[in-house]
């Protein structure tokens, strides 16, 4: 990571549907999967769709890694078929992502900008770490990140394998599922290891007003709704809908845009410029860079 100077600003910022569309990636590469196993093994696609959803209900991650090897038609199948199939279903969902999973428009470019202006950069998401990892990755992401915030997952040898593969110069951290936004806590913590301590002004951005900007508030932080983030196919909406396991109560809870009014709202990433400029002006960032400039070399 960085050495920020004093007073650095800061971007905390969601990850799925605010730097990129994951439901407009999720919805077309989990189709790809199913379509694959079901021609296969001739098991109706409804029925994976079914026993996936089950799968993901009992991890409570609705992308946890492992669902094709625990789906239960496999139960009964010998396991070098269960080894081949995992396999042909996992290579299905790779091809798709590389045609489906893009940053929104001017999304490396903003976040380039900013960190050149002194931003610190921290992403911060709910979705398991190694998949949010793995999201980074292949979008080469980890080059506009200073550090990476996000849930340990369900299966427990995922976050050590995330802290033991993180790209060098991206810091990660993991929280518990109680520890979910919309709790404060994984802002709370990011600021605390990953920000300098006399930081200067924070901006959180998010898709969800309810889980992400609610408690970028209760830190004290300008909160920008990112408005395109609602912008995917229906098609897939419906696919990850029905595969969730939350509760529509809970899905309207997190997509309720009325429960606070934003300090800002944004139809394209590229307009996070403007918010910058005006609540951490970049006279301000020269100031910074001079005093950044000014501190001695450490010993050689
Ligand atoms: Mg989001």
């Amino acid at each position: 990571m960085r050495r920020m100077p004093s007073h650095s600003p800061i971007l905390i910022t969601d990850l799925d549907n605010t730097l990129y569309d994951w439901i407009d990636y999720f919805g077309p590469c989990f189709r790809a999967m199913v379509e694959e196993l079901s021609s296969a093994t001739g098991v109706d696609p409804d029925e994976l769709h079914h026993q996936f959803q089950a799968v993901y209900s009992r991890h409570q991650a609705p992308e946890y890694r492992w669902a094709i090897r625990e789906l239960e038609f496999l139960r009964s199948r010998q396991p070098a078929e269960v080894d081949r199939l995992v396999w042909s279903g996992f290579s299905a969902f790779v091809r798709s992502r590389r045609e489906h999973l893009r940053l929104y428009p001017g999304v490396r470019d903003t976040l380039e900008t900013l960190r050149a202006r002194g931003f610190t950069v921290i992403g911060v998401s709910n979705a398991p770490i190694r998949e949010v990892l793995r999201r980074v990755r292949c979008l080469r992401l980890q080059e506009q990140l200073d550090a990476l915030v996000a849930w340990e997952g369900s299966h427990t040898g995922d976050r050590h394998l995330a802290h033991r593969t993180a790209p060098t110069g991206l810091a990660l951290r993991t929280f518990t599922d109680a520890k979910q936004k919309p709790s404060t806590r994984p802002y709370r913590e990011a600021l605390r290891y990953f920000a300098p301590e006399d930081h200067g002004k924070v901006i959180v951005i998010g898709d969800s007003v309810a889980n992400d900007l609610v408690p970028g508030r209760n830190i004290g932080a300008v909160t920008v709704w990112a408005r395109y983030g609602s912008g995917y196919a229906p098609e897939n909406y419906a696919t990850v809908r029905r595969l969730s396991f939350w509760k529509p109560e809970k899905l309207k809870d997190v997509y309720d845009s009325g429960v606070m009014e934003p300090d800002e709202v944004i139809d394209d990433f590229t307009q996070l410029l403007h918010i910058a400029e005006s609540h951490a002006p970049m006279s301000d960032a020269n100031t910074r860079r001079r005093q950044w400039e000014a501190v001695p070399a450490g010993p050689a």
